[in-house]
C-alpha cells in the first residue's frame, strides 16, 4: 500500500484516477479495487480531514446498507451513529399542522464515517494522494487521459490513467475543465444557480429537546425556496439545524446566515444553546446530469448533481453512483474501450437506480417554490396531505407525493394553483416514463434530452 506518499515515489500511471475522497470517491475507489484495478484517490484535504463535510448528517438506512452490501464494507456502526432517525416531520409555523412520516435512518458523524470508509479503501490497496489539488483534466487523443495536480509548494504535474472518475463534489473540477467539443452531451458548466447556498449549525441545548428520533423540516414564510429551516435530532440535547436557498433573482443578495438566524430565533433563544460547529456549504439542486460521461470520464456524486434536489439527501446516491462507476470502469478496462458508447451503461444504471426519483424531486421543488409557504401551510392545515399517503421507508416517495397533490386539487380554492398542480402531476409522470426509457445508445440521446428538458420548461 502506498499511502500518503509523495508523487515522486509513485508511478504516475494508473488504471483509474478518482478525484475527490467524499462518499462518491471512496465508494468508486473501493469498487475499483474490489475488481482488482490499480486506483489512486486524490483529494485536496489532509488525510485526517477527509470526510469532514458540512451536512445535515441524516442518511437513509436502506441506501447506506445497500451500498455497504455492494461494496462489502460494514454498515454505519455505533461510534459513527449519533442518533437513530425514525420520523420525518413536515411542519409549518403552526405546530399542530404537521405530518409525520416514517423515515428510517441514522444521524451520522460524517467525519468518523468518512474516515472509516477511507481506511477501508486504503486497507484494500487504494493509493491516496492527499493535500493534492486537482487543477484540470488532461485530454489526449480525444479522451480524458489524466489530470493536472498541484501539491502544496510544488509545481504542477500530470497523472495519467485509462479512466478518470470525477467525484470532486459541487466543484466538478474535471467535468468543468473539459472542452465541449470532446463530448457535446456533457454539461460542463459551473453555474451558481445550479446550487442552493446553505448554512448549518450543530448546537447543544441547555436542556433535552423533544425531537428524539425526528428530522423536522419547518416551512417558514420568510425563507426563500425550498422554504424550510431543518432541525435534526442529533442526540438528546444536540440538534443539527440549517437552511439554504438559491441565491438568484430577488434572493441574490440575501445573506443565508441572516435568514437562518432570524428563523432560528423563533424557536431557540441564542442564550439557550452553544454552537458546536457552524459552517456554510452548497447543495446541488438540478436534476441528475442527463449524461454523466465523456470519453475516458465518469462523473459521480454531487459533481453529477446526484443529490435529491428537495431534501439534499446526497450521501446515499453518492455511494451508489461511486459503486456503479467502479463496476463500469472494470468492464471498459477489460475491453480496453473508453468511448462514450463504451461507457453508456453508467447513465442507464443511474437512471434505473435513484436518478428517476431525483429527477422528479426537482419537479416537486419547482412546484413548492411556485406554491409558496402560505399555500403549503394551507395544504397542511386542511390535512390534505396525510401520513398514510406517503412512504413507509426512506425520506419521501415522490410518486406518492404527487398522488397527494392530486387530492389537493379538490381542496384548493384558487384555480391557478389547481392548474399548476395538475401540470406538475402530468410532468412528473412524463419524466418518470422518459427515465424508464433512457436511450440504449448515445445516438438516441439528443432527441431524448430535448424531450425531457421541454418537460421542465413546461413548469417554468
Ligand atoms: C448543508 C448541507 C446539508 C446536507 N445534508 C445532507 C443530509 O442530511 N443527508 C445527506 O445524505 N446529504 C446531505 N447533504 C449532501 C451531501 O453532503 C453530499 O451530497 C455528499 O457529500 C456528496 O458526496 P460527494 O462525494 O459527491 O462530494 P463531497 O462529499 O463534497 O466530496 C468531494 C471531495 O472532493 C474533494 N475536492 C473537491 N475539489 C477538489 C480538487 N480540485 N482537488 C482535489 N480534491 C477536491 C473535496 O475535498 C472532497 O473531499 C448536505 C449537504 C449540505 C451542503
Amino acid at each position: 500500500m502506498t499511502d500518503n506518499s509523495s508523487i515522486s515515489n509513485m508511478k504516475n500511471h494508473f488504471d483509474v484516477i478518482v478525484v475527490g475522497a467524499g462518499p462518491a470517491g471512496v465508494s468508486a475507489a473501493i469498487s475499483c479495487i474490489n475488481n482488482g484495478l490499480n486506483v489512486v484517490l486524490v483529494d485536496s484535504k489532509k488525510k485526517g480531514k477527509i470526510g469532514d463535510k458540512v451536512c445535515g448528517e441524516a442518511i437513509s438506512k436502506e441506501t447506506s446498507h445497500t451500498a455497504s452490501d455492494l461494496l462489502k464494507v460494514q454498515y454505519p456502526r455505533r461510534d459513527e451513529i449519533n442518533a437513530n432517525v425514525k420520523e420525518l416531520v413536515l411542519q409549518t409555523a403552526i405546530d399542530e399542522d404537521h405530518i409525520a412520516l416514517p423515515a428510517i435512518g441514522y444521524m451520522v458523524d460524517r467525519h468518523k464515517y468518512g474516515q472509516r470508509l477511507l481506511h477501508n479503501a486504503l486497507e484494500r490497496g487504494v493509493k491516496l494522494l492527499d493535500q493534492t489539488k486537482v487543477i484540470r483534466a488532461v485530454i489526449k487523443e480525444k479522451k480524458v487521459s489524466g489530470i493536472v495536480i498541484k501539491k502544496l509548494n510544488k509545481k504542477e504535474e500530470e497523472l495519467h490513467s485509462k479512466l478518470v472518475i470525477d467525484c470532486s463534489g459541487v466543484r466538478g473540477i474535471v467535468r468543468t475543465t473539459i472542452d465541449e467539443s470532446l463530448e457535446p452531451f456533457l454539461y460542463n458548466k459551473f453555474t451558481k444557480s445550479d446550487y442552493a447556498s446553505c448554512y448549518r449549525e450543530i448546537i447543544e441545548l441547555n436542556k433535552e429537546h423533544d425531537l428524539d428520533g425526528k428530522i423536522v423540516l419547518k416551512y417558514e414564510k420568510d425563507i426563500p425556496s425550498p422554504g424550510y429551516i431543518w432541525f435534526f435530532a442529533d442526540g438528546k440535547k444536540r440538534l443539527n439545524c440549517g437552511t439554504g436557498f438559491i441565491k438568484e433573482g430577488k434572493n441574490k443578495d440575501k445573506s443565508v446566515k441572516s435568514v437562518y438566524f432570524n428563523a432560528m430565533a423563533k424557536y431557540y433563544h441564542p442564550e439557550t444553546y452553544t454552537v458546536l460547529d457552524g459552517r456554510g456549504g452548497n447543495v446541488p439542486i438540478r436534476p441528475p446530469l442527463w449524461n454523466a460521461i465523456a470519453p475516458g470520464l465518469l462523473v459521480a456524486g454531487d459533481a453529477a448533481f446526484h443529490a435529491d434536489p428537495l431534501t439534499a439527501e446526497g450521501h446515499g446516491p453518492a455511494l451508489l453512483a461511486g459503486f456503479y462507476a467502479g463496476q463500469i470502469a472494470n468492464e471498459v478496462i477489460e475491453r480496453d474501450e473508453y468511448s462514450t458508447q463504451a461507457l453508456w451503461e453508467y447513465n442507464k444504471l443511474i437512471f434505473s437506480s435513484f436518478g428517476s426519483d431525483n429527477a422528479r424531486s426537482r419537479i416537486l421543488t419547482i412546484t413548492l417554490e411556485k406554491l409558496g409557504a402560505e399555500n403549503l401551510e394551507f395544504l397542511l392545515k386542511r390535512k390534505v396531505i396525510k401520513q398514510a399517503d406517503l412512504t413507509s421507508e426512506g425520506i419521501l416517495k415522490k410518486s406518492s407525493v404527487f398522488s397527494l397533490l392530486n387530492r389537493a386539487i379538490r381542496c384548493l380554492p384558487k384555480i391557478g394553483l389547481l392548474v399548476l398542480i395538475k401540470r406538475t402531476i402530468n410532468v412528473s409522470k412524463a419524466v418518470a416514463k422518459l427515465c424508464d426509457e433512457y436511450p440504449e445508445t448515445p445516438d438516441r440521446f439528443g432527441e431524448w434530452v430535448i424531450k425531457i428538458e421541454n418537460l421542465y420548461e413546461k413548469l417554468s
